[in-house]
């Protein structure tokens, strides 16, 4: 077994509690009364501006940082929304407002959409995360590091807090 690591870094199983803000103060999401995140560090798990605050950061520390959209879902792109034909989606597909989906487009990439609203010709859809536009106000507490396993950095993903999981674990 390799030793804890003292300090955040790349390949480094980070778990963190967190709360995160909009610039109205709203919050719109937190690990409070929730089990808390864990992710690992130096894969773009997490947004990059939160990802470099963490880094360096000790068991225990706490950090607030308000993460501008370039570093956090990006800036808001008004030509992201789509209104496409109704028929595209399958009859028996959960088609309604706030569901997430990935497209794969002609040249085989695949993208996240969200569907945004729904009428009897159309499903429209949003290829901007909600939260593209916004600036992240986060306020975390470092709560446990540990050295990744060889199966998690093949993955670029942590299989639960303690490594172990590999039950609920689906691949894209
Ligand atoms: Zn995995």
């Amino acid at each position: 077994m390799s030793a804890t690591p003292e300090i955040i870094a790349d390949d480094v199983v980070v778990t963190i509690d967190y709360t995160l803000r909009n610039s109205g103060g709203q919050v719109l999401d937190s690990s409070s009364g929730d089990e808390p995140l864990t992710y690992l560090h130096g894969h773009q798990n997490i947004v990059p501006g939160l990802e470099a605050a963490l880094t360096g950061k000790r068991k225990g520390d706490t950090v607030k940082i308000a993460v501008p959209p370039e570093e956090g879902y990006g800036p808001r792109d008004p030509a992201g929304v789509r209104a496409l034909s109704r028929d595209t989606f399958p009859p028996e597909a959960d088609v309604r407002p706030g569901v997430q989906f990935v497209a794969e487009l002609e040249d085989g990439e695949h993208i996240a959409l969200w569907i945004v609203g729904v009428d009897d010709e159309h499903v429209h859809v949003d290829m901007n995360h909600p939260l593209a536009g916004e600036t992240l106000h986060f306020e975390v507490e470092v709560v446990e590091l540990r050295q990744a396993n060889a199966n998690e950095l093949t993955h670029g993903h942590p299989h639960g807090r303690d490594g172990s999981d590999d039950h609920h674990h689906h691949h894209h």
